[in-house]
């Protein structure tokens, strides 16, 4: 098959993310990858800006992490988690509980983030019929979020966002609380979480759980908040008896500069989602992690089974990829990275600011957002080429072009990055 043959087949018969087979995707064929480079089937390569949605921190192709699985491929792809159990998964869950909270003490390896956070809603409301108290399963969740695909996950995510709009009125009970004001620490005022507080004081008799993507939210806009109304939350879930869920599938993993966006806000959740850059972007896999109290309240009322077991539970090779990118992660000096990437991100961007077409620029760890004043959607039939063209992969949503590259990239890989985000603001404005 040559590139326009996988291009023109793919047109005709593939699904992408949010596509229509009526409209299919402007689309590029990427043949191999390495370090911060996709390799395209024309012969170009081009930085990628994105780390495949976060997930690929360590860059492509790395030598230890396509070792690990090598080895694990030659003794066992895959083996079915009932009944049985193995190192791989073992080892990972013991990385896990070490590395987050000591509340956090047992582990759910999911195969994606949304399956992740569906099994966190089923904890959550599991944990409730357990006591006795069924009528709590109405799941409080913000404005602006974003959970996940599948239906548990969609109902916790705000409509508003579009992307779920159609499945309205056939979700899980949900009550959505306005979105954090506070974008930074400094902005924090008591007063953003009063909506909150009002709601819970409210509802709190059928609510079972709070589920927040903890200082960033993703995918739903990339809006950052501060770690002060983490910790409001906290006290008011205590306060009220409510479980709270963290869902760190984008931020976890030193995306944010915290290796867990809660630790910021030095407050524990009792269910904790994670994913992406688990196994390095290697492979599917996630993990809902939860304190030893969920845990033991699910089986409370001596029945209670915790209700999923997914074919791929706990895969082998997945889980010692995850190993490997963990230990790959916690040798290397991933803190200054992050960090370098931060304050490059924060000077190549800042200028954007003047624009006239430009309403924000921010940038936490290392994720950087421009956000513009105009969506760009009327702009989408040229830009992917015009980006390609530039000598990088960045994939811009709505109002907004956004970068969260590798960990390994260099200022110069990087410069390359954000003068190709002025290109585009500069078309754009033409
Ligand atoms: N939660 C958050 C915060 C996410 O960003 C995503 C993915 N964009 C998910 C959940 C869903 O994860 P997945 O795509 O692996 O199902």
């Amino acid at each position: 098959m040559t590139q326009s043959d996988n291009l023109a087949f793919d047109a005709a018969h593939l699904w992408h993310p949010y596509s229509s087979v009526t409209q299919p995707p402007l689309l590029h064929e990427v043949v191999s990858a390495s370090g911060v480079y996709l390799n395209l089937a024309d012969g170009r390569r081009v930085i990628d800006g994105m780390s495949s949605w976060w997930s690929a921190i360590h860059g492509y192709n790395h030598p230890r992490l396509n070792q690990a699985a090598k080895d694990q491929i030659d003794k066992m792809a895959h083996v079915m988690f009932g009944g049985l159990t193995h190192d791989p998964a073992v080892s990972l869950a013991r990385r896990l509980i070490d590395l987050t909270d000591p509340a956090l003490d047992y582990v759910f390896l999911a195969d994606t983030g949304s399956v992740s956070v569906e099994v966190a809603i089923k904890m959550a409301l599991q944990y409730w019929i357990a006591q006795g108290k069924s009528q709590r399963h109405t799941l409080l969740t913000v404005r602006g979020g974003y959970h996940g695909d599948t239906f548990g996950a969609m109902s916790v995510c705000d409509p508003v966002n579009g992307m779920h709009s159609h499945f309205s009125g056939v979700l899980a009970k949900q009550i959505f609380a306005p979105p954090p004001q506070c974008g930074s620490d400094e902005d924090w005022h008591e007063r953003d979480i009063e909506p909150v507080r009002a709601l819970i004081a409210q509802h709190h008799d059928t609510m079972a759980a709070v589920i927040i993507e903890p200082l960033v939210q993703g995918a739903g806009g990339m809006r950052f908040y501060s770690a002060h109304y983490l910790k409001a939350l906290r006290q008011l879930c205590d306060e009220y008896g409510l479980l709270l869920i963290f869902d760190e599938i984008a931020t976890g993993f030193g995306r944010t500069g915290h290796l867990f966006a809660y630790q910021a806000a030095d407050v524990v959740p009792d269910i904790l989602c994670l994913g992406k850059a688990l196994t390095g972007g290697y492979m599917t896999l996630a993990a809902t992690l939860c304190s030893q109290q969920v845990a033991t309240g699910i089986s409370a009322d001596g029945q209670g089974v915790l209700m999923h077991g997914p074919t791929f539970m706990g895969n082998p090779l997945a889980c010692r990829v995850a190993c490997e990118s963990i230990d790959l992660l916690l040798a290397s000096d991933w803190q200054q990275s992050v960090q370098s990437i931060s304050a490059q991100l924060q000077s190549d961007l800042a200028p954007l600011a003047k624009q006239d077409l430009v309403k924000d620029v921010r940038v936490k760890g290392a994720i950087g957002v421009v956000e513009l004043t105009v969506p760009l959607d009327p702009h989408m039939d040229w830009l992917p080429a015009f980006i390609v063209d530039q000598g990088v992969w960045i994939r811009p949503f709505r109002h907004l072009i956004y970068i969260m590259p590798p960990y390994i990239i260099n200022t110069q890989q990087l410069r390359v990055l954000t003068h190709a985000i002025a290109q585009i603001v500069a078309a754009v404005s033409e």
